[in-house]
């Protein structure tokens, strides 16, 4: 029995046992046969199963061997299902003929990177429906001037229109978890007007969360997105624009941040 595979703490196993969540976080995705699905982390296949028999084809990535090894058996081997044993992290997404569709329990201890991974490769996807913690959910999903609100809400909601599903209370897996878990919907749109380059942008972000709690201009002071002899220019610029630089990041909305880094890419002193 797939039960005899004791689960692996380090790799975060906690896998579903709840049918109706399960039915649940698949019916989120809206899956048709045209649809390809990546899963990430498959585990024991609790919801591959039902990915397998929803979508066109379900590429299913886990790292652990023996859980690897055993999916295709367990599932008596769904001709649409191709289990990829190796991380998720270091997929090439790239490489893979058309866009496709993400469902995934991800393994909490590397949601962040894997979210990461996967906006690299947005050209490529058309939705995620991804279980997340529930504290990190709330962060992807949160509104500017909230406590969740941060560096990852404003790259997250950069490429994608994001919003929460619902909760799914621990005894929903086994082992059970220390922590609660929310399903979240992210649907990638096209970069915001005004974003020439992507990277410069999360290179605003990420200078102007820097510090926390602090001013706007006490973050961006000395950061590599402002020429040091136009930082005085840039913050008249700013406020001009009607982003008052004693404001902190936490209150921005995406659009301010895609005001700001539009001013400072234009003044970017090549
Ligand atoms: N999908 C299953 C479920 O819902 O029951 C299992 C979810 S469990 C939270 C996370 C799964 O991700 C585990 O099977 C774990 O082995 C796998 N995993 C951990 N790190 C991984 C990585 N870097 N790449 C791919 N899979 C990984």
């Amino acid at each position: 029995m797939i039960n005899k595979i004791p689960p692996k703490k380090s790799l975060g196993q906690n896998f579903l046992i709840d049918e109706n969540i399960i039915s649940r976080i698949v019916r989120s995705a809206s899956l048709t046969k045209d649809d390809t699905v990546v899963e990430i982390g498959p585990g024991q296949g609790a919801l591959t199963r039902e990915l397998t028999e929803k979508a066109g084809s379900v590429i299913a990535i886990e790292l652990d061997e023996r859980l690897a090894a055993r999916l295709s058996e367990t599932l008596s081997g769904p001709a649409n299902l191709q289990v990829v044993s190796g991380d998720a992290l270091t997929f090439p997404y790239e490489s893979l003929p058309g866009k496709f569709k993400v469902v995934a329990n991800l393994p909490y201890y590397i949601s962040t990177p894997i979210i990461t991974r996967l906006l690299k490769a947005r050209d490529k996807i058309s939705s995620m429906i991804l279980m997340l913690q529930k504290e990190v959910a709330a962060r992807l999903t949160a509104s500017p001037g909230g406590r969740d609100y941060g560096y990852m809400s404003v790259m997250v909601q950069f490429h994608a229109e994001a919003g929460m599903l619902f909760l799914v209370p621990k005894q929903a897996f086994t082992p059970v978890p220390k922590v609660d878990s929310a399903v979240v919907r992210l649907d990638l749109r096209d970069v915001p007007e005004g974003v020439s380059d992507p990277v410069f942008f999360e290179k605003v972000v990420g200078a102007s969360f820097s510090k926390k709690r602090k001013m706007l201009k006490n973050s961006l002071k000395n950061s590599d997105v402002i020429p040091p002899d136009r930082f005085d220019f840039l913050m008249e610029r700013f406020f001009a624009s009607g982003i008052d630089p004693s404001r902190r990041a936490e209150t921005l909305s995406l659009s301010e941040f895609v005001l700001m880094t539009k001013i400072l890419f234009e003044n970017r002193g090549l």
